[in-house]
């Protein structure tokens, strides 16, 4: 490849961004269902981390609101699964997981989920990536 193929690839790639984003960002997020088994006394969400790259949120953030609100213990291995050390119910696990979205994920402004999650220290902030908005979000 010589400099000049560099170069309109470069020139390609600004035009990308330049006209992409807004449209991006307001698309729908497609999140899959929870993918729950239960072995034995244990819980596991199966598509855990897969869920969580699609919602921008860090697995073990996520983790710790899970664990906090069922009072368990639990633990994320390294294919990205989320075992729970208790039995819980599919029902109980999706309303949970909707309660995270509305409070972690979700724009209070327009509604997107296209959002990251801002930490500093203890301070947590939602951003919009859609029409950046910022909010203030309780710590997990
Ligand atoms: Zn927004």
């Amino acid at each position: 490849m010589g400099d000049k193929d560099i170069f309109d690839y470069n020139v390609l790639l600004e035009r990308l961004y330049e006209s992409l984003p807004k449209k991006r960002v307001t698309e729908t997020i497609e999140i899959p269902t929870l993918n729950i088994a239960h072995i034995g006394l244990q819980t596991q969400i199966r598509n855990f981390k897969e869920i969580c790259d699609i919602i921008r949120r860090e697995p073990r953030i996520c983790m710790r609101f899970f664990l906090k609100e069922l009072a368990a213990r639990g633990t994320i291995d390294d294919s990205g699964i989320f075992t729970i050390y208790s039995r819980v119910s599919a029902q109980t696990l999706n309303a949970l997981f909707r309660r995270f979205l509305m409070t972690y994920v979700r724009c209070s402004t327009c509604g997107s989920l296209h959002t990251v999650l801002i930490r500093q220290g203890k301070v947590w902030v939602i951003k919009c990536l859609a029409c950046g908005a910022e909010s203030p979000v309780k710590p997990i």
